[in-house]
Order: structure tokens, then sequence, then C-alpha cells
């Protein structure tokens, strides 16, 4: 399980922000309505002033009930006035304690054991913008996926129609999100372009990011180039065993890359690592298996379409079929 680190830095930015900002707030209330109305103040000392209180009644030995029960009602009764000063001046706060934005953790983004889920949230909210930008798309979810775009006439090679066909193949992406664990499956999303897998993909990476296990999203192309890149000695960096061990690395466009022996090393290396480790592994391709074997050999071929498991994307180029629907409006 994990989120990068600028993730992290980003959630617990927002939450040291929460944080100051209702301790500001109540200490800005504090001193406006003690300036304007002393009275106040006064009321805070007492209660403070109660604690000690009982502290000498116990050391005192004296009637240690009674003695309690006139500080807790006097406590009471100056909690009252304050109340119904802040009230009369308009304002919600009840007293002049911070109001946090999370009354479970008060913007700590921990409890005792765990991270608490106002910090969960800020986490895959963070995660999934980044994912986005990374990816430079909108991210939509695999249910919000429109089939209207698929055509609904039979497919011979089918028996049935693209929209049905997708209909199930998206359906088991989202189960497969929805469902995400350590030594789940993979995946390869084919077909030709234009049909909905780097929206799958991305959909799935977000459904994945969400649960908090750690993802990596990336074109084939931008990968081999940071590889290369690391390879060649003209950058640091340790990308390979990173994409070897993140919880499930999505790897799209895989075949738009400029393949070379080097990448083909890398890309095996990868998926090999990620295999012996059982983490998952999701593709998308608008390779045939054909060109597969002609651009990454037997070894890896075999491995990929013997162990992933195949999702076929058909139908229309959506991207034309939504653009000809824009003219149309
Ligand atoms: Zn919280």
């Amino acid at each position: 399980m994990g989120y990068s680190r600028d993730v992290y830095e980003q959630a617990c930015a927002v939450l040291a922000h929460r944080r100051q900002k209702a301790e500001a707030d109540a200490a800005e209330l504090r001193a406006r309505v003690c300036r304007e109305h002393p009275e106040a103040s006064e009321w805070e000392r007492r209660m403070q002033a109660g604690a000690a209180k009982i502290a000498q009644i116990i050391l005192a030995g004296g009637d240690v009930t009674a003695a309690m029960k006139q500080v807790q009602d006097e406590n009471l009764q100056m909690q009252a006035n304050l109340r119904e000063l802040l009230a009369s001046l308009g304002e919600t706060a009840t007293d002049f304690s911070p109001r946090y934005t999370c009354e479970k953790c008060h913007d700590t983004g921990r409890l005792e054991h765990s991270p608490c889920e106002c910090m969960r949230a800020l986490l895959a909210e963070f995660a999934a913008k980044r994912l986005s930008e990374i990816s430079g798309m909108k991210l939509t979810r695999l249910s919000d996926m429109d089939l209207s775009f698929y055509s609904d006439e039979v497919l011979p090679e089918l028996g049935r129609s693209p929209r049905e066909h997708m209909q199930s193949v998206l359906e088991y992406c989202r189960c497969y999100g929805e469902d995400f664990h350590p030594g789940a499956e993979s995946l390869l999303l084919f077909g030709t372009t234009g049909t909905g897998k780097t929206h799958a993909s991305l959909a799935i990476a977000r459904t994945v990011i969400e649960q908090g296990y750690s993802v990596i999203y990336a074109s084939a192309q931008q990968i081999f180039h940071r590889l290369e890149k690391e390879h060649f000695g003209r950058e640091d960096g340790d990308s390979e065993s990173v994409l070897a061990e993140c919880d499930l690395l999505v790897l799209d466009d895989l075949g738009t890359e400029m393949t070379t022996s080097f990448t083909t090393s890398c890309l095996y290396n990868i998926i090999n690592l990620r295999m012996l480790a059982d983490r998952p592994t999701v593709i998308s391709t608008n390779l045939t298996a054909a060109d597969w074997q002609g651009r990454y050999g037997q070894a890896l071929t075999s491995r990929v379409l013997g162990t992933f498991q195949p999702l076929w994307f058909v139908g229309a180029d959506i991207r034309q079929a939504k653009m000809a629907r824009r003219l149309q409006e």
C-alpha cells in the first residue's frame, strides 16, 4: 500500500492549513470577543481556576463530592454564559475552542493506530488529480463510460453487438478495480485505436488508487523514454525497480514506442519481476497477437499472452463518433 511522496506532502499540507486556520480563527474570536466583552475573559479565567480548585480540595481532604459539584456547576454556568454571549453576537461558535474540519482527528490526519478517514480521502483525491495530470485526460469512472458510442449491430465474429460486448468488458474492468488486491490477475486490454482502452485503464487506475494502493500509470512511450535516459546516464533514477515494485502498473498504449532491444529487455524484466512477486500489470495496446511476436519476441509474447486476461475492446472509433455527434449538435 502507498502513495507517492508528493501526494502525501500535498495531503499533509492541506491538513496543516486546516489546523492552523481553525486555531487562528479561534484565537481571533477570543481576542475580539474579550476585547469588547471583558466579562468573557473573566468566565474563562474562572473555568481554568476550577480545575486547580478541584486539585486543592482533593489534597485538603475535605468533602470532595460537594466541593466538586460546586466547581462543576460553576463551570457549566460559565460555559452557558459564554454560549449565550456568542449567540447574541451572531457567532456560530459556542466557545473559544478551535473548530476543526475533522472532529475525529482535529485535522492531524492521524488516529491512535491508523490514518484518519479525512487523510485517506485527501490522499485519494490528490492521487487521482495527479493521475489526471500525467495522462492529460479527464478521469472517468467505468460506470460513466458511454456505451451508446459502441455500435448495436451484431458482429458475426462476436455473435453479439459491440455495445453488448463492451458492456460486459467494462463491467469486468469495474469489478477488477473494485476488488483489486495484491496477487490479482493481470489484464491485457487490446483492440484498435479509439475503442476506450485508455479511458478504461485510467478508470481502473483511479479505482485502485482510491483504495490506497500504489499505482503507476504511464504510456509506454513515457516509460521507455525515461528508462533510456537513466540507462544511458543522462538522468538519475531507479525507475525500473519503482515500476517493478508498485502494487499496480498500468502501461498504456504499448506498441506506440520505438522498439529497440533495450526497450524489449526492459519490458521483459519489469513484467517478469512483477509476475515473480505476484504483482499485477494492466497493459493496453493496439497490437495484435502477430504484432507481439514480431516486436517483442517469443519469450515476452508467451508470458503476456499466456498469463494476462485478454479483454477485447471493439467498436467503431469512439473519438470519431464523438466528434461526429458534436458536429451534429
Ligand atoms: Zn480526520
